[in-house]
Parts: structure tokens; sequence; C-alpha cells
């Protein structure tokens, strides 16, 4: 039988008589953290409290642009992994989906019969011929013509 470590760690831990004042309560600081060998590293806490809260561990940023004003910003994407020892909340995730997919019936090894699209009728080309003359009459009048070939409309 091996000796329990934290009991023969205890007495070590005990300040001398003589220089209580310079040595910080034991009682201040959690038992655990004064035995562990090392504390852990700061990317292992994130990474925990990440799968805590349930979110990627391994984010990649993609730059998005704004078409309206040109600004550029950066925007965290979950890495979308379905792997857990990689990033286990994208992985849970991925499992959810692929279980809601099945219980839908996106396993059937046939596809559904679909009815085949209807020609277009008389209605539908006169409908589009008239939208697209109204959309020219408006790129005359309001001269929006002009402002295509630079990307603004
Ligand atoms: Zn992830």
């Amino acid at each position: 039988m091996t000796p329990n470590p934290r009991e023969s760690a205890t007495p070590s831990r005990q300040p001398a008589a003589g220089s209580a004042a310079s040595v910080p309560d034991a009682g201040s600081v959690p038992a655990a953290v004064c035995r562990t060998p090392r504390a852990p590293l700061t990317a292992d806490v994130v990474k925990a409290t990440a799968e805590k809260h349930g979110v990627c561990t391994r984010p990649f940023t993609m730059e998005v642009a704004d078409n309206t004003t040109g600004e550029l910003r950066f925007v965290p994407v979950p890495c979308g992994s379905t792997v857990e020892s990689v990033c286990l909340p994208c992985a849970r995730k991925a499992k959810a989906l692929r279980q809601q997919q099945c219980r839908e019936g996106w396993h059937r090894d046939t596809e559904p019969e679909t009815a085949p699209a209807e020609a277009p009728s008389e209605a539908h080309t006169e409908l589009l011929e008239f939208r697209a003359d109204l959309v020219a009459r408006f790129r005359e009048l309001t001269g929006a013509e002009q402002l295509d070939g630079e990307g603004q409309a």
C-alpha cells in the first residue's frame, strides 16, 4: 500500500512558528493547487472553459467585408470538427445534427420522387418581360445604368 501523498505533504505546508508573517496563509490557497506538480496551462484552462460552455475550442477567424460601407471585420467561426479529440463541442453538435438528419430520413438510399417542373406558360414569360422592361425604364430614369459598371447601384 502506498502512502497518500496529500497526507504526507500536509506537515511540510505548515509555516514555522517565527515566520508566520512572511508566509501566506495556507488556508487561503486551495490544497489541490498547492499539491499539483504544475498549474494547468492557460490554453488548457481556456479549452476546459469552452468545453464547459459548449462553444468551439479552436475557432478560426474569417475576414468579412461590409459591401455598403467597405468596412472589414474579423468574425470567429467554429471549426466544425466531427472528431471529439479535436473539438468536443463541435463534434457533439455535428453528432446531434446527424442524428436529427437520420430521424428526418436523410439516410434514405432512394431519392423521393418529385414532380417534373412545368414548362413556363405564356403568362410567366410575359410577366418576366414586363419586369425587365420596368427595370430598364427605372435605370433610364435614375441613371443607375452608369453606376452599375462601378458595382454601385
Ligand atoms: Zn470546434
